[in-house]
């Protein structure tokens, strides 16, 4: 199989570096496609979002998860999806992982359903919360989630603050719909510690090749703010995919999809809620790991598709893709 990588990558055991010197130790976990918001950027309608019908068993997901951690050099993982917090057993799953002796466990959600959970969430080993909150008005976050209460992700990021939980939130700024609210969100972050991450908006899913794409870029973003704030940028993890700024009070990060894309940083893998691993958004070609269920040594066969499926990693910017993102973990 011709990848392109170094002749001894994935020989020995992990981590996996790939042909840039990227350590791949992410792993990125679609539990589920269901979700119980339907963004107008990610979804056309709440039926779009359907489960797997061959979605892995919370035991098989496990099992995956520590052959990924044990043959293939993964140490840090995020549970998406769908909405993780929908996930029957999500608490087992966080507990399982941790475990396996995985200490790095962060979730992505749209916090609907975390302010009743969130102690025991905290309990069973997640580190991190990255919420999901595109406005700070009811009316504008029920127009862009189609579904969904704002009070309900604020009560949530209280109770996640007030259990030790790290929170981010991420706002998908959109042009005419959100833009209006930059520094609102900066304030609403500052005010309790939370980083506020600014993503731009990918042309996915329904949003691919569209003429309407309300885009805001990153200098847009930064102009509105620095109207407000004295802005300064620190540094970042070198794989980190976001631009980090001081603020007095704070931090913020702009996630820069289309302006600055990070794919020449980017050490991810993502897993489907079906077994498949996903190297690149901008080559979407699934690999399935999960007959490695049944593998008495899976250690050279796994770390060869894991090398294939890095081996999609493109070196440019994202083009777009047909993919809706609670498909693969956004
Ligand atoms: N349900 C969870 C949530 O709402 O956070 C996790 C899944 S959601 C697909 C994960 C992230 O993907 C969210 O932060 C969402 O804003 C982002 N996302 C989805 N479609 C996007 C798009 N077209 N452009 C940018 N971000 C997108």
């Amino acid at each position: 199989m011709e990848t392109g990588l170094p002749p001894d990558f994935g020989k020995e055991n992990p981590p996996m570096i790939d042909h840039h010197g990227r350590n791949i130790n992410k792993l990125r976990i679609s539990l589920s496609e269901v979700c119980n918001m339907a963004c107008t950027y990610c979804v056309t309608s709440l039926s779009d979002h359907k489960r797997a019908p061959d979605e892995l068993s919370m035991d098989q997901m496990l099992s995956l998860i520590r052959i990924l951690k044990d043959h293939a050099g993964i140490e840090k993982v995020r549970l998406t999806g769908g909405e993780p917090l929908l996930y029957p057993n999500l608490i087992k799953v966080i507990s399982g992982i941790r475990d396996l002796g995985i200490t790095s466990i962060g979730m992505t959600s749209n916090g609907q359903l975390l302010a009743r959970k969130a102690k025991a969430l905290s309990e069973a080993g997640l580190k991190n919360v990255n919420l999901s909150l595109d406005s700070l008005d009811p009316e504008k976050f029920k127009r862009l989630g189609r579904v969904g209460k704002l009070h309900k992700t604020l009560e949530g990021i209280e109770e996640c603050l007030k259990y030790g939980l790290r929170v981010k939130v991420n706002m998908v700024v959109i042009k005419g719909e959100n833009d209006e609210e930059i520094v609102k969100m900066l304030e609403y972050g500052v005010a309790r510690g939370v980083e506020v991450r600014y993503l731009e908006l990918m042309g996915m899913g329904p949003l691919y090749k569209k003429d309407d794409f309300k885009l805001v870029y990153m200098h847009e973003i930064l102009e509105r703010i620095s109207e407000r704030y004295t802005i300064q940028p620190v540094s970042t993890d070198s794989d980190s995919t976001s631009l980090r700024y001081w603020v007095p009070g704070g931090f913020f990060g702009i996630i820069p999809n289309n302006s600055a894309p990070f794919c020449s940083t980017c050490s991810r893998l993502r897993l489907t809620s079906n077994g498949q691993l996903i190297g690149c958004l901008s080559n979407p070609t699934p690999i399935s790991i999960r007959h490695f269920l049944d593998h008495p040594d899976p250690s050279v066969p796994l770390q060869n598709l894991v090398k294939k499926s890095i081996s999609y990693k493109q070196d440019v910017a994202f083009t777009g893709s047909t993919l809706v993102m609670s498909r693969v973990g956004g």
